[in-house]
Protein backbone atom coordinates (compact mmCIF):
# COMPACT_ATOMS: atom_id res chain seq x y z
CA UNK A 1 0.00 0.00 0.00
CA UNK A 2 1.38 3.16 -0.95
CA UNK A 3 2.24 5.52 1.78
CA UNK A 4 0.90 9.00 2.35
CA UNK A 5 3.67 11.43 1.06
CA UNK A 6 3.06 13.76 3.95
CA UNK A 7 3.57 11.46 6.65
CA UNK A 8 6.52 11.87 8.95
CA UNK A 9 9.04 9.99 8.19
CA UNK A 10 11.78 9.28 10.88
CA UNK A 11 14.98 8.28 9.15
CA UNK A 12 17.64 7.43 12.14
CA UNK A 13 21.58 7.82 10.59
CA UNK A 14 20.71 9.93 7.90
CA UNK A 15 23.82 11.12 7.45
CA UNK A 16 25.32 7.77 6.57
CA UNK A 17 25.53 5.40 3.55
CA UNK A 18 22.18 3.53 3.81
CA UNK A 19 20.37 6.36 5.38
CA UNK A 20 21.50 9.07 3.17
CA UNK A 21 20.41 6.79 0.63
CA UNK A 22 17.31 6.39 1.80
CA UNK A 23 16.30 10.24 2.39
CA UNK A 24 17.07 11.06 -1.11
CA UNK A 25 14.90 8.23 -2.70
CA UNK A 26 12.05 9.37 -0.26
CA UNK A 27 12.72 13.28 -1.37
CA UNK A 28 12.72 11.84 -4.62
CA UNK A 29 9.37 9.96 -4.30
CA UNK A 30 8.19 13.48 -3.09
CA UNK A 31 8.26 13.00 0.67
CA UNK A 32 8.13 15.92 2.36
CA UNK A 33 8.27 15.54 5.94
CA UNK A 34 11.01 14.02 7.31
CA UNK A 35 12.44 14.16 10.25
CA UNK A 36 16.30 13.62 10.58
CA UNK A 37 18.68 14.79 13.50
CA UNK A 38 22.16 14.24 13.55
CA UNK A 39 24.75 12.43 16.38
CA UNK A 40 25.04 15.62 18.16
CA UNK A 41 21.45 16.75 18.32
CA UNK A 42 20.30 13.57 19.48
CA UNK A 43 22.48 10.52 20.52
CA UNK A 44 20.78 7.44 19.97
CA UNK A 45 22.48 5.82 23.13
CA UNK A 46 20.96 7.73 25.60
CA UNK A 47 17.30 6.55 25.94
CA UNK A 48 15.90 9.45 27.68
CA UNK A 49 16.88 11.61 24.94
CA UNK A 50 15.74 9.54 22.43
CA UNK A 51 12.03 8.60 24.17
CA UNK A 52 11.61 12.45 24.39
CA UNK A 53 13.05 12.71 21.06
CA UNK A 54 9.88 9.94 20.03
CA UNK A 55 7.34 11.97 22.44
CA UNK A 56 7.88 15.59 20.75
CA UNK A 57 7.96 14.31 16.61
CA UNK A 58 5.38 11.75 17.30
CA UNK A 59 6.60 10.33 13.49
CA UNK A 60 4.00 7.51 11.74
CA UNK A 61 7.33 5.61 9.97
CA UNK A 62 10.42 5.11 11.56
CA UNK A 63 13.48 3.11 9.81
CA UNK A 64 16.36 2.20 11.41
CA UNK A 65 19.66 2.61 9.16
CA UNK A 66 21.56 4.29 12.63
CA UNK A 67 24.55 1.80 13.22
CA UNK A 68 28.62 1.33 14.00
CA UNK A 69 29.09 -0.20 11.04
CA UNK A 70 32.80 -1.06 10.08
CA UNK A 71 34.75 -3.64 8.03
CA UNK A 72 36.57 -6.87 9.21
CA UNK A 73 39.40 -5.04 11.19
CA UNK A 74 37.08 -2.45 12.42
CA UNK A 75 34.97 -5.06 13.90
CA UNK A 76 37.84 -7.60 15.16
CA UNK A 77 39.65 -3.86 16.98
CA UNK A 78 36.30 -2.36 18.76
CA UNK A 79 34.17 -5.75 19.57
CA UNK A 80 32.63 -3.28 22.62
CA UNK A 81 31.45 -0.58 20.33
CA UNK A 82 29.62 -2.83 18.06
CA UNK A 83 27.94 -5.03 20.08
CA UNK A 84 27.17 -2.18 22.54
CA UNK A 85 26.04 1.03 20.57
CA UNK A 86 24.14 -1.09 18.35
CA UNK A 87 22.03 -2.48 21.03
CA UNK A 88 21.78 0.73 22.75
CA UNK A 89 20.64 2.20 19.35
CA UNK A 90 17.99 -0.33 18.38
CA UNK A 91 16.78 -0.31 22.09
CA UNK A 92 16.34 2.83 22.39
CA UNK A 93 14.58 3.72 19.22
CA UNK A 94 12.39 0.39 18.66
CA UNK A 95 11.09 0.70 21.93
CA UNK A 96 10.46 4.78 22.18
CA UNK A 97 9.10 4.44 18.33
CA UNK A 98 6.69 1.69 19.82
CA UNK A 99 5.35 4.01 23.13
CA UNK A 100 4.95 7.13 20.62
CA UNK A 101 2.79 5.26 18.77
CA UNK A 102 4.41 4.59 15.36
CA UNK A 103 2.59 2.70 12.74
CA UNK A 104 5.54 1.11 10.99
CA UNK A 105 9.34 0.68 11.72
CA UNK A 106 11.93 -0.68 9.38
CA UNK A 107 14.82 -2.37 11.16
CA UNK A 108 17.90 -2.48 8.87
CA UNK A 109 20.45 -5.46 9.72
CA UNK A 110 23.01 -7.03 7.66
CA UNK A 111 24.05 -10.23 5.84
CA UNK A 112 26.46 -10.91 8.58
CA UNK A 113 23.67 -11.95 11.25
CA UNK A 114 23.94 -16.05 9.48
CA UNK A 115 26.05 -18.64 10.74
CA UNK A 116 29.59 -18.94 8.87
CA UNK A 117 29.15 -22.01 7.45
CA UNK A 118 25.33 -21.69 6.46
CA UNK A 119 24.53 -22.84 3.35
CA UNK A 120 24.82 -20.59 0.23
CA UNK A 121 23.13 -18.69 -0.78
CA UNK A 122 21.68 -18.16 2.64
CA UNK A 123 17.59 -18.04 3.12
CA UNK A 124 15.91 -16.58 6.00
CA UNK A 125 15.94 -19.80 7.82
CA UNK A 126 19.28 -20.09 8.30
CA UNK A 127 19.38 -17.39 11.28
CA UNK A 128 20.67 -18.90 14.28
CA UNK A 129 21.41 -22.32 13.03
CA UNK A 130 25.00 -22.40 13.38
CA UNK A 131 28.37 -20.10 15.19
CA UNK A 132 28.48 -16.88 13.55
CA UNK A 133 31.99 -15.72 11.82
CA UNK A 134 34.33 -14.57 14.29
CA UNK A 135 35.45 -11.05 12.83
CA UNK A 136 32.10 -9.83 13.22
CA UNK A 137 30.27 -11.59 16.11
CA UNK A 138 29.58 -8.33 17.91
CA UNK A 139 27.54 -6.76 15.34
CA UNK A 140 25.86 -9.92 14.35
CA UNK A 141 24.84 -10.38 17.80
CA UNK A 142 23.10 -7.10 18.18
CA UNK A 143 21.88 -6.91 14.74
CA UNK A 144 19.97 -10.77 15.78
CA UNK A 145 18.91 -8.96 18.74
CA UNK A 146 17.04 -5.76 17.22
CA UNK A 147 15.34 -8.53 14.80
CA UNK A 148 13.93 -10.86 17.67
CA UNK A 149 13.09 -7.24 19.68
CA UNK A 150 11.05 -6.72 16.11
CA UNK A 151 9.46 -9.71 16.08
CA UNK A 152 8.55 -9.70 20.03
CA UNK A 153 6.77 -6.55 19.61
CA UNK A 154 5.14 -7.60 16.96
CA UNK A 155 3.62 -10.69 19.02
CA UNK A 156 3.11 -9.04 22.10
CA UNK A 157 1.96 -5.68 20.72
CA UNK A 158 0.56 -6.33 17.39
CA UNK A 159 3.04 -3.46 16.37
CA UNK A 160 3.92 -3.41 12.55
CA UNK A 161 7.81 -4.12 13.17
CA UNK A 162 9.55 -5.62 9.88
CA UNK A 163 12.96 -6.57 9.81
CA UNK A 164 15.59 -6.18 5.78
CA UNK A 165 18.84 -7.82 6.22
CA UNK A 166 20.89 -6.14 3.46
CA UNK A 167 23.90 -7.68 1.90
CA UNK A 168 27.02 -5.85 2.04
CA UNK A 169 26.52 -2.59 0.37
CA UNK A 170 28.28 0.54 -1.29
CA UNK A 171 27.61 3.95 -2.86
CA UNK A 172 28.12 7.76 -2.43
CA UNK A 173 28.85 8.32 1.48
CA UNK A 174 30.23 5.13 1.99
CA UNK A 175 33.15 5.22 5.05
CA UNK A 176 36.65 5.25 3.04
CA UNK A 177 39.01 5.01 5.79
CA UNK A 178 41.87 3.19 4.82
CA UNK A 179 41.36 0.19 7.52
CA UNK A 180 38.48 0.97 9.37
CA UNK A 181 35.90 0.20 6.16
CA UNK A 182 35.10 -2.32 3.67
CA UNK A 183 36.18 -3.67 0.73
CA UNK A 184 34.76 -1.70 -1.48
CA UNK A 185 35.44 1.81 -0.34
CA UNK A 186 39.04 0.70 1.08
CA UNK A 187 40.07 -0.59 -2.34
CA UNK A 188 38.69 2.80 -4.20
CA UNK A 189 40.62 4.83 -1.97
CA UNK A 190 44.01 2.45 -2.10
CA UNK A 191 44.09 2.40 -6.36
CA UNK A 192 43.25 6.05 -6.24
CA UNK A 193 46.19 7.38 -4.09
CA UNK A 194 47.88 4.69 -5.58
CA UNK A 195 47.34 6.05 -8.94
CA UNK A 196 47.88 9.63 -7.86
CA UNK A 197 51.25 9.09 -6.30
CA UNK A 198 52.58 6.73 -9.32
CA UNK A 199 52.77 4.16 -6.46
CA UNK A 200 54.03 0.51 -8.40
CA UNK A 201 51.92 -1.85 -6.76
CA UNK A 202 48.69 -2.21 -4.39
CA UNK A 203 47.88 -4.35 -1.97
CA UNK A 204 44.67 -6.30 -0.91
CA UNK A 205 44.24 -8.05 2.34
CA UNK A 206 43.82 -11.39 2.06
CA UNK A 207 43.91 -14.08 -0.33
CA UNK A 208 41.41 -12.93 -3.40
CA UNK A 209 39.30 -16.07 -3.17
CA UNK A 210 36.58 -14.95 -0.45
CA UNK A 211 33.16 -14.33 -2.63
CA UNK A 212 31.15 -11.14 -1.84
CA UNK A 213 27.96 -10.16 -2.90
CA UNK A 214 27.42 -6.27 -3.81
CA UNK A 215 24.70 -3.90 -3.78
CA UNK A 216 24.45 -0.43 -4.42
CA UNK A 217 23.03 1.63 -1.82
CA UNK A 218 20.20 3.25 -4.21
CA UNK A 219 18.92 -0.18 -5.26
CA UNK A 220 18.84 -0.76 -1.08
CA UNK A 221 16.77 2.81 -0.76
CA UNK A 222 14.27 1.02 -3.22
CA UNK A 223 13.91 -2.07 -1.78
CA UNK A 224 13.57 -0.31 1.83
CA UNK A 225 10.36 1.52 0.56
CA UNK A 226 9.12 -1.40 -1.40
CA UNK A 227 9.16 -3.06 2.25
CA UNK A 228 7.34 -0.64 4.11
CA UNK A 229 4.74 -0.38 1.38
CA UNK A 230 4.38 -4.08 0.55
CA UNK A 231 5.67 -6.27 3.36
CA UNK A 232 3.81 -6.44 6.87
CA UNK A 233 5.72 -9.95 8.97
CA UNK A 234 7.78 -10.38 11.73
CA UNK A 235 10.15 -12.56 9.98
CA UNK A 236 13.17 -10.40 8.17
CA UNK A 237 13.78 -10.37 4.84
CA UNK A 238 16.96 -10.59 2.66
CA UNK A 239 18.04 -7.71 0.53
CA UNK A 240 20.68 -8.46 -2.12
CA UNK A 241 21.36 -8.43 -5.95
CA UNK A 242 22.34 -11.77 -6.71
CA UNK A 243 25.48 -10.95 -7.87
CA UNK A 244 28.88 -11.98 -6.30
CA UNK A 245 32.32 -11.43 -6.87
CA UNK A 246 35.49 -13.00 -5.75
CA UNK A 247 37.57 -10.17 -4.20
CA UNK A 248 40.28 -10.72 -6.78
CA UNK A 249 37.61 -10.23 -9.07
CA UNK A 250 36.32 -6.77 -6.80
CA UNK A 251 39.88 -5.53 -6.66
CA UNK A 252 40.38 -5.98 -10.47
CA UNK A 253 37.40 -4.23 -11.31
CA UNK A 254 38.33 -1.10 -8.65
CA UNK A 255 41.71 -0.92 -10.07
CA UNK A 256 40.13 -0.87 -14.00
CA UNK A 257 37.29 1.85 -12.85
CA UNK A 258 40.22 4.15 -11.43
CA UNK A 259 42.45 3.31 -14.04
CA UNK A 260 45.57 2.92 -11.79
CA UNK A 261 48.36 0.38 -14.12
CA UNK A 262 50.28 -1.34 -11.76
CA UNK A 263 50.57 -4.63 -9.81
CA UNK A 264 48.13 -6.35 -7.73
CA UNK A 265 49.83 -7.68 -3.98
CA UNK A 266 48.18 -10.08 -1.91
CA UNK A 267 48.62 -9.73 2.02
CA UNK A 268 47.76 -13.28 3.03
CA UNK A 269 48.34 -12.01 6.78
CA UNK A 270 44.80 -10.13 6.67
CA UNK A 271 41.84 -12.86 7.81
CA UNK A 272 39.94 -13.78 4.54
CA UNK A 273 36.73 -13.66 6.88
CA UNK A 274 33.62 -15.94 5.69
CA UNK A 275 34.58 -17.82 2.41
CA UNK A 276 31.03 -17.34 0.50
CA UNK A 277 28.18 -14.58 1.52
CA UNK A 278 25.46 -14.71 -0.80
CA UNK A 279 22.00 -14.47 0.44
CA UNK A 280 19.12 -15.89 -1.39
CA UNK A 281 16.99 -13.27 -2.63
CA UNK A 282 13.90 -14.98 -3.81
CA UNK A 283 11.53 -13.62 -0.71
CA UNK A 284 12.36 -10.52 -1.76
CA UNK A 285 11.95 -11.11 -5.75
CA UNK A 286 8.81 -12.98 -4.99
CA UNK A 287 7.30 -10.41 -3.28
CA UNK A 288 8.36 -8.22 -6.37
CA UNK A 289 11.55 -6.33 -5.91
CA UNK A 290 14.80 -6.65 -7.77
CA UNK A 291 17.93 -5.09 -7.80
CA UNK A 292 18.37 -2.70 -11.08
CA UNK A 293 22.12 -1.33 -10.75
CA UNK A 294 25.33 -3.11 -12.10
CA UNK A 295 28.07 -3.53 -10.37
CA UNK A 296 29.84 -1.81 -13.03
CA UNK A 297 28.09 0.80 -13.25
CA UNK A 298 27.78 1.31 -9.70
CA UNK A 299 31.42 1.44 -8.72
CA UNK A 300 32.25 4.07 -11.45
CA UNK A 301 29.58 6.06 -10.07
CA UNK A 302 30.92 5.88 -6.61
CA UNK A 303 34.38 6.43 -8.05
CA UNK A 304 33.09 9.45 -8.93
CA UNK A 305 31.46 10.86 -6.06
CA UNK A 306 35.03 9.85 -3.98
CA UNK A 307 36.40 11.74 -6.30
CA UNK A 308 34.28 14.80 -6.12
CA UNK A 309 33.58 14.80 -2.36
CA UNK A 310 36.39 12.88 -0.83
CA UNK A 311 39.88 13.92 -2.21
CA UNK A 312 39.45 17.75 -2.18
P1 LIG B 1 33.26 -8.76 5.45
O1 LIG B 1 32.48 -8.86 4.18
O2 LIG B 1 32.41 -8.69 6.68
O3 LIG B 1 34.31 -9.86 5.56
O4 LIG B 1 34.04 -7.37 5.49
P2 LIG B 1 35.07 -6.58 4.58
O5 LIG B 1 34.35 -5.79 3.55
O6 LIG B 1 35.91 -5.78 5.53
O7 LIG B 1 36.03 -7.65 3.90
C1 LIG B 1 35.65 -8.44 2.82
C2 LIG B 1 36.84 -9.20 2.24
O8 LIG B 1 37.68 -8.29 1.53
C3 LIG B 1 37.74 -9.92 3.25
O9 LIG B 1 38.12 -11.16 2.67
C4 LIG B 1 38.95 -9.00 3.33
O10 LIG B 1 40.12 -9.66 3.71
C5 LIG B 1 39.03 -8.50 1.90
N1 LIG B 1 39.78 -7.26 1.71
C6 LIG B 1 40.77 -7.08 0.81
N2 LIG B 1 41.30 -5.85 0.93
C7 LIG B 1 40.63 -5.22 1.91
C8 LIG B 1 40.71 -3.92 2.47
O11 LIG B 1 41.54 -3.11 2.11
N3 LIG B 1 39.81 -3.59 3.44
C9 LIG B 1 38.87 -4.50 3.87
N4 LIG B 1 37.99 -4.10 4.82
N5 LIG B 1 38.79 -5.74 3.37
C10 LIG B 1 39.64 -6.11 2.41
Amino acid sequence: MAIDKTSKVYVAGHRGLVGSAIVRRLQKEGFENLVLKTHKELDLTRQAAVEEFFQQEKPAYVIVAAAKVGGIHANNTYPADFIGINLQIQCNVIDAAYKSGVQKLLFLGSSCIYPKFAPQPITEEALLTGPLEPTNEWYAIAKIAGIKMCQAYRLQYKWDAISGMPTNLYGPHDNFHPENSHVLPALIRRFHEAKVTGAKEVVVWGTGSPLREFLHVDDLADAVLFLLENYSDGSHVNMGSGVEVTIKELAEMVKDVVGFEGELKWDASKPDGTPRKLMDNSKLAGLGWKAKISLKDGLAGTYKWYVENYTS
